[in-house]
């Protein structure tokens, strides 16, 4: 198998009992990528997650991390992948830095070096010695992505792990992420359903539903692919709206809040100031406005 696929879903299937939770998902993610798995709740991600993690087992279809069937001692040898899929625990009296210390000891030796680096990596520099019952939320969440990262995984995978932070901690979680893909080069996966987080932080999304990939693509291409509104000022705005509305590429047009919106591939907006001008009108203003994969998720789902 290619040495650059992190992980690879064949056909994957899930029942439980009578209800199918997975329907035959075909997934692959790639070293590098910051991957989201993006979907609403039911979907069938926290699932995949747990087949991957080897918490589960496929009822058909096969999961691979590192080309290793998901599950088996090889595909977690040398602690290649790292996870969160819970909420983290930790010993509520103790500081972070000795939480961290305490759990990394249940696998083998200890080294210091590695628990003082990832306290730095996550910026709990200044509080692994407070007492984590004086941490926040948000804190309590990088203590646990700490606690993955500790034996240098090549993979990390987690499930929603923006659930229930607050803005700043979810800026903080944000930029811890891009952290470490960049820094330490370490592959991310995380299941999410807030559609905006899964911009702002993934390279590559895929987009879940009824326990299928409906779409997966460069977060960048999955957004200039569809259809884009654009905001527009004129000096007549019923003529204006003439001119939009016999024009083949605006799919609508419509006049709202002394303004014009008109609706076209991204790559007609220029023919749509062409168009305006040639009509005689004065544009004053002509603003894409910004796409978002929540617009493409209900798009998808139609
Ligand atoms: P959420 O964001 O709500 O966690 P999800 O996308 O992670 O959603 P899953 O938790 O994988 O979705 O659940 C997929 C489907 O399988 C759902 O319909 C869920 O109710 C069902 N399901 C999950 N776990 C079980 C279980 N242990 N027993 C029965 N049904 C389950």
């Amino acid at each position: 198998m290619d040495n650059d696929i992190a992980i690879q879903t064949v056909h994957l299937r899930k029942r439980y009992g009578r209800h199918r939770a997975l329907n035959g998902l075909d997934l692959t993610v790639r070293r590098g990528e910051i991957f989201g798995f993006l979907g609403p709740n039911g979907a069938g991600k926290s699932t995949t997650i747990r087949i991957l993690l080897g918490l589960l087992r496929p009822t058909r279809g096969h999961a691979y991390l590192w080309g290793q069937p998901a599950g088996t001692v090889a595909s977690r040898s040398d602690d290649r992948v790292g996870s969160l899929v819970e909420e983290p625990t930790f010993y509520e009296y103790l500081s972070g830095r000795r939480n961290l210390q305490l759990l990394a000891s249940l696998s083998g030796p200890v080294d210091l070096k590695r628990i003082d680096e990832v306290i730095e990596l996550v910026g709990l520099k200044g509080r692994e010695k407070d007492p984590v019952r004086a941490y926040s939320h948000g804190m309590k969440q990088r203590l646990g992505i700490a606690q993955a990262l500790v034996p240098r995984p090549e993979l990390l995978i987690l499930d929603e792990p923006a659930s229930g932070l607050d803005p700043k901690g979810l800026v903080e979680v944000r930029d811890l992420l891009q952290r470490i893909n960049t820094e330490e080069g370490i592959t991310v996966f995380l299941s999410s359903h807030l559609l905006h987080e899964v911009e702002l932080i993934c390279t590559d999304a895929a987009i879940v539903s009824d326990g299928r990939i409906v779409k997966r693509d460069r977060v960048a291409n999955l957004l200039s692919s569809q259809e884009t509104s654009v905001s527009i000022e004129v000096d007549d705005l019923e003529r204006g709206l003439e001119v939009l509305s016999g024009l083949a590429f605006v799919s609508e047009a419509q006049q709202r809040d002394g303004m014009l919106t008109a609706v076209c591939p991204p790559d007609a907006i220029a023919e749509v100031n062409t168009a305006l001008v040639e009509a005689h009108l004065r544009v004053s203003r002509l603003a894409r406005e910004r796409l978002t994969l929540e617009d493409l998720y209900m798009e998808l789902m139609q």
